[in-house]
């Protein structure tokens, strides 16, 4: 059965490394599902992550309406008589958003880690952008047009594919681990009726640098 991550600190000899951290896929994989958070998308969240050759990730993106289509004024309806007022006609797919994201010159030989099996559209652009790798973790639209017509391409270009099955069942990402009271260092910001002169400030926080 899978188990979760949770990260408690770990009782481990302080000159040993770690013997436990997330692999690299766990980790771009659940970057793609960090990304997917960020979704407005009231059905389906998906996020994607591109990583290259070095394991650098070089782009990430979610599904969402293109910059200046209001997330509140764009439909996010699935079904509706008038097809402009479903989603799909606006909604911009994690994969093109995160090739598009991209903070490198091309993508070229890069891996797309992304939740949901890219659709044929997504396909196109991947195929396009020299993508070499997809790896995914749900193909529950195998069944459907898009999703065939996607392995047709990806399989004529030669563009690898791949589910992926996380060792974990969950990551779970707890702010509380840091302890926030001893990053602290410089003084707080001064209130109104803090006598502390300027240059008194300025030492003080010289002396927290250090
Ligand atoms: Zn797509």
């Amino acid at each position: 059965m899978a188990t979760s991550t949770s990260s408690p600190r770990q009782q481990q000899p302080e000159s040993q490394k770690r013997k436990d951290p997330i692999d690299w896929a766990e980790y771009f994989m659940a970057m793609a599902f960090l990304a997917a958070k960020r979704s407005k998308d009231p059905s389906t969240q998906v996020g994607a992550c591109i990583v290259n050759e070095e394991k650098r990730v070089v782009g990430i993106g979610y599904n969402g309406f293109p910059t200046g289509c209001s997330d509140d004024e764009f439909p996010w309806s699935k079904t509706s008589v008038n097809p402009l007022e479903t989603k799909y006609l606006y909604v911009c797919h994690a994969e093109v958003n995160a090739i598009l994201n991209k903070n490198s010159t091309d993508v070229k030989n890069c891996t797309m880690y992304v939740a949901l099996f890219p659709c044929n559209e997504c396909a196109k652009i991947i195929i396009q952008s020299s993508i070499r790798e997809v790896v995914y973790m749900s193909d529950k639209h195998a069944h459907k047009e898009h999703t065939v017509a996607a392995k047709r391409m990806f399989d004529a270009a030669g563009v690898r594919y791949t589910q992926y099955k996380p060792p974990h069942s969950q990551i779970v990402i707890d702010f509380t681990e840091i302890d926030w009271d001893s990053l602290n260092q410089v003084p707080a910001t001064p209130g109104k009726n803090d006598t502390t002169t300027t240059e008194e400030l300025c030492r003080m926080e010289t002396l927290s640098i250090e």
